[in-house]
Formats: structure tokens, C-alpha cells, sequence
């Protein structure tokens, strides 16, 4: 007698071309941010679940980022898993570095090249299939699913899943959210550092170059500040102990250097800062009258947004003339889910199992992605998907084994917990 796991794995192995094709045509519509125009994507993805009898709204606070709410109900009371991915991608860059065209979606070395192909086109494409095999399936599983197919990753969110879990509560919240974001197969991502982005202005009299002990510059004195804002990047974090003990082990600390490169360990548990501008100076015989400069830093779990911004604050006012303020990232603070959920476990021990299978480790992701928006309001959520190698860079392609693997892994423990 067949099971409904027996299916669901013939599923994933017997549509191969079908899941390849697919993320083949998302790749070719461009979604590249700016403008972020996701309506065509919208469109492909609003046909794939047409054709699979499922029916789905689309909540589109801008018109040209709409974002697709697909739920399903499965057979009596359950838990709500969540499946969340996003159609919009980084810009292409500089054309003349790609060897193909961005937007090919060709087939060559076991790859899907593109723009997008790895942030994240094969994770939302991964998750189409996902949601549409649990479809078939669900007269044998409790509780409900609900994909949420998204715009405005890459610029934020606010009108993506920023609106989606401000605006439509339980239709969206659930119980559990599983995300596809390239985390690398070795690794599973209980949770991610939050962003906060600070403008210092720094003003000064001004003058001429020669005449320096009648004026002062604010470059100067911004050089200075910067220096001194340096500190904030050895404060100590205050780790709840479940996130100490697991980040703590010698195989997790591993799988985060092997994924993330040499030194991630050591980042994804302090602060780091980028001065990612500075402007000042109209002329090198002049000294400059205003410097600003715009600093992203990025907090572990421990350390609020408030201390980290107070810190920055006080050193700030140890300097003549500088002004801080904050720029708007949505508040969200470093956030986490528990790394001993049942869905890690669910995830660990699908992606171990079959030919290429490895036991992916939990870990916090050093940059953001729309799970913070459901840990923000209490819901577990986690990360895993492809190799982050080659995101956002030209010649950005995606292994189709590996994309496959991201399939089956999510099917696999979203079956587990819905059958729980
Ligand atoms: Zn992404």
C-alpha cells in the first residue's frame, strides 16, 4: 500500500522537469529592485497554483508589489504552518561582468543561471512545489497551510511581509513560518542580528586649509568619531543561554565558518559596524564645514537596538558639533526562535536523510530576511536554503541538485509537522 509519504516522495523525484522549468520562467521575468515590479512574477506564480486547483488573494498595498496569500485547509484541527518566499531580486549591476544574459534562465553545468536564481527565485519556486504536493495531500494532514509569495524583500519589507503580518493577523501569523532564504545546506537559521542605521552629522566652522587655528573640519572631527564609535563593536551581549549553549558547540561554530566564511562565528555574535557613506568637503583647499555619515550596525541577540543606539548617542556627544539620528529599518529587534523547536528537528533530520544528505547546524544569519517580521510577533520561524555563494554577484546561479534538495527537505518536515 502506498502512503501519503510514498507519494509525496514520488512527487518530488518524478517532477523534476516540471520544478526545473519553473524556476527556469520566474528567472526570466525581471524583478530586479529598483523598481522591484513583481506583478509579471505575480502573475506566473497566481498560473502554477491555478493549475493545481489552489486558490489564493493577492494583498497589494502598491499595486506593482503584490504579494499572494494562498491558504488550504487540511483534514480537522491542526496546527498553521506558514510558508513564506519573495519574487524580487537584487539589481543586475554591472552587465558587461555577466557571461550570459542576467535574466537567461539557462540550463548549463547542472545550473539555473540568473539574476535571483539564489536570492531567491529557487527557494520561492522550491516552495511553490512544497505548498502544491501538501495540497494533494490534504485530506491526510491536520491543521492549514498558507504560502505567502511576497515583494519589497530587498527594500525592506513594509510593503511585503511587513504588511502582511501587520495587517492580516491569523490568516498569515500561524504557528510555525519556513522560509527558503539562501542560508547554505549546513545550516538551519534560528534567527538573525537586527540592523540599525545611524546618521551622524557633524558640523564645524569651516575655513581655509591654511588656517586651521581659526576654523576646524568636519571631516576631521567625523574621522574621530568614527574611531571612538569603533567601541560599540566590542559590547558584550547579553545571550539568552539556549542561544550561548547552541552557537557555544564546536559542530555549529563550524558549519557557520564553512558557510558564512573565515571569522562568522566571531561576527554573528558582536556588533558590526559599516561607515557605508561619508559626504563632506566641497574643496581639498577648504575645510569642510559638514561631514555626515551614514553607519548600518549590525546587532547580535543580547544587545537591544536602545543600548547599542544609546552607546552610539554618547559617544557621539564627547564630540563638538555632531548630531545622531536614526534611520528608519523597521525597528525590529536581533531575533530568535527556539534553535530545540520540533520544525529544527524536522528539518535536521529530512535534510540528513538520501543520497547528498548533510546535518545542517542552527544558527543566527548575519543579514536580514522576512522572518524577523514573524519572530517579531511570537512566531517560530526558520531559514534554510541553498548555498549563498554567488548572491547578488554577475554569473549568479543556482546548483539544480541543491535546489531540489531545499525541496524536498522543506516538503518532507512541512509533511512531519503537519501529521504530528
Ligand atoms: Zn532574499
Amino acid at each position: 500500500m502506498t502512503t501519503a509519504r510514498d507519494r509525496l516522495l514520488g512527487w518530488i523525484d518524478g517532477e523534476r522537469e516540471r520544478q526545473v522549468d519553473l524556476l527556469r520562467s520566474l528567472t526570466r521575468i525581471d524583478t530586479c529592485t529598483p523598481p522591484g515590479d513583481t506583478t509579471a512574477a505575480a502573475e506566473l506564480v497566481s498560473r502554477f497554483l491555478a493549475g493545481e486547483g489552489i486558490s489564493w488573494r493577492t494583498e497589494a498595498p502598491r499595486p506593482e508589489m503584490p504579494n499572494l496569500v494562498s491558504p488550504f485547509a487540511g483534514r480537522g484541527e491542526g496546527r498553521h504552518l506558514v510558508l513564506n518566499g519573495h519574487l524580487d531580486v537584487f539589481p543586475v549591476g554591472d552587465r558587461s561582468a555577466w557571461s550570459r544574459d542576467p535574466l537567461s534562465g539557462e540550463v548549463a553545468d547542472g545550473r539555473v543561471h540568473g539574476r535571483g536564481t539564489v536570492d531567491m527565485k529557487c527557494g520561492t519556486t522550491a516552495l511553490l512545489f512544497v505548498h502544491a504536493y501538501l495540497h494533494r495531500l490534504r485530506s491526510d494532514l491536520a491543521g492549514r497551510v498558507t504560502l505567502t509569495v511576497v515583494s519589497d524583500e530587498e527594500t525592506g519589507g513594509r510593503w511585503g511581509s511587513g504588511w502582511l503580518t501587520g495587517r492580516c493577523g491569523d490568516e498569515v501569523l500561524g504557528d510555525c513560518v519556513l522560509n527558503t532564504e539562501p542560508s547554505g545546506l549546513g545550516t538551519v537559521r534560528f534567527g538573525e542580528k537586527s540592523m540599525l542605521w545611524l546618521r551622524f552629522t557633524v558640523e564645524g566652522p569651516g575655513g581655509h586649509s591654511a588656517y586651521p587655528h581659526l576654523g576646524a573640519s568636519a571631516n576631521r572631527r567625523a574621522a574621530h568619531l568614527v574611531r571612538d564609535l569603533e567601541a560599540i563593536e566590542s559590547r558584550a551581549p547579553a545571550e539568552p543561554s539556549v542561544v550561548r549553549e547552541t552557537l557555544d558547540r564546536p559542530e555549529v561554530r563550524a558549519a557557520i565558518e564553512a558557510s558564512l566564511g573565515a571569522g562568522a562565528a566571531g561576527v554573528m555574535r558582536r556588533v558590526s559596524m559599516n561607515v557605508g557613506t561619508v559626504r563632506g568637503g566641497a574643496a581639498i583647499n577648504m575645510l569642510p564645514a559638514k561631514c555626515v555619515l551614514d553607519v548600518d550596525l549590525r546587532l547580535p541577540v543580547g544587545i537591544s537596538r536602545a543600548e547599542a543606539r544609546a552607546e552610539a548617542v554618547s559617544i557621539a556627544e564627547r564630540h563638538p558639533g555632531v548630531r545622531c539620528e536614526e534611520l528608519d529599518t523597521g525597528g525590529i529587534e536581533a531575533s530568535w526562535s527556539d534553535p530545540g523547536h520540533e520544525m529544527v528537528g524536522h528539518l535536521v533530520r529530512n535534510a540528513r536523510c538520501g543520497p547528498g544528505g548533510a546535518t545542517p547546524q542552527p544558527v543566527v544569519g548575519l543579514g536580514g530576511t522576512d522572518t524577523r517580521f514573524w519572530r517579531a510577533r511570537g512566531v517560530p520561524a526558520f531559514v534554510h536554503g541553498c548555498s549563498p555563494a554567488g548572491m547578488g554577484a554577475a554569473d549568479e546561479s543556482v546548483g539544480i541538485e541543491e535546489f531540489r534538495r531545499v525541496l524536498r527537505t522543506h516538503a518532507l518536515a512541512a509533511f512531519d509537522y503537519l501529521r504530528a
